[in-house]
């Protein structure tokens, strides 16, 4: 539809939207509000002017430091920028250049970005704003609602079909699946097994890419999980055993959710409810939750260590799901070939 050089419109609003990712990235898990106070340098307070928020292009020129202090600029801020740069220039190849349907380009890369800012807060924090989690889930069921009957990658499936029926049950069914997961690790390993963003983020994973798509979304994240996170725990526990052999640690283990807490929870995401409560004003949201004897949001706590063996999960969820939002194709054809191979 659009001609190939457009590409680069795709490049410069995804670069823009990166750059706004990261006031998001910043602000949200400590609750500050997004649009006020306007950007400003964190270290020297400074606020910054137009030459200082041209996206990719302030970091580079400014060599990673703040023009007023020269205090560094952390690499993940070029890092979001480049990374939505790269998801959005390829949505816009796909679907505005190779392919005609604006309103699913829109629906992607605005989903693509909010798992852009869930991978950063979760790896950094451990937590996923509910926003994000509820933004997901309606982009999700818009896309199914807008788009109903337009093809998609696993339309060879019954729960494959475009439709908001369809949007609603994979959401229902990727809650109800991680929700299993957290009740029966909890009752098995006495643990915390899961956490609550990782249900509410494959909800909506589940609207977004439908049944299939977030089985294969969930697939990819245990696989990628699996091999990342055995790297990165063998080196981080390298690293503690040197810490820890000068300064042992007697912190009291912290005990796992009570049972019934989590299984009201579960019941909660399962059903959408925590999704509305959440589109009500904060102060609502806290009597709704001390009503429901539901313990609030813990505030951010920015000298939060991490053990060496913690790892979050809602990353490789996030990246699972990007990959099969960007190549649904490729994956669609392997699950086939599987299928007809074992004779399914
Ligand atoms: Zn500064």
């Amino acid at each position: 539809m659009l001609p190939a050089w457009s590409i680069v419109f795709g490049v410069a609003f995804g670069a823009a939207v990166g750059s706004f990712l990261n006031v998001l990235i910043y602000r949200l898990p400590r609750n500050l509000s997004i649009a006020f106070p306007p950007s400003h340098c964190p270290a020297c307070r400074h606020r910054l002017g137009v030459r200082d928020l041209v996206p990719l292009l302030s970091y580079l020129v400014q060599a990673g430091k703040c023009r007023y202090c020269r205090a560094s600029i952390p690499i993940r801020y070029f890092l979001v920028e480049l990374w939505n740069a790269a998801v959005w220039a390829w949505l816009w190849h796909q679907w505005l250049i190779m392919g005609e349907s604006p309103l699913r380009f829109v629906c992607y890369a605005l989903a693509a970005s909010v798992l852009i800012a869930i991978f950063f807060i979760d790896l950094q924090h451990y937590i996923i704003p509910d926003e994000l989690n509820v933004a997901l889930l309606i982009l999700g069921l818009l896309h199914a609602g807008l788009l109903k009957g337009a093809p998609t990658d696993w339309e060879w499936a019954s729960l494959g079909v475009l439709n908001l029926r369809n949007a609603a049950l994979g959401a229902l069914l990727g809650a109800g699946l991680f929700s299993l997961i957290a009740i029966l690790g909890r009752i098995g390993f006495r643990k915390d097994a899961m956490g609550h963003g990782d249900i509410k983020l494959v909800r909506g994973m589940g609207a977004l890419l439908l049944a299939p798509g977030m089985l294969v979304a969930f697939a990819v994240s245990i696989a990628t999980g699996a091999i990342l996170g055995g790297l990165w725990t063998l080196l981080r526990s390298r690293h503690a055993a040197r810490l820890s052999s000068t300064e042992p640690t007697d912190e009291e283990p912290i005990p796992p959710e009570p049972l019934g807490s989590l299984l009201l929870s579960c019941a909660l995401y399962t059903l959408w409810v925590d999704a509305l409560i959440t589109l009500l004003p904060r102060r609502v949201q806290q009597r709704v939750y001390a009503a429901l004897g539901q313990p609030e949001e813990e505030p951010l706590d920015d000298s939060f260590e991490e053990t060496p063996t913690m790892l979050p999960f809602g990353p490789f969820l996030a990246v699972g799901a990007l990959l099969v939002m960007l190549f649904g194709g490729a994956f669609a054809g392997w699950v086939r070939a599987y299928i007809e191979w074992a004779g399914l």
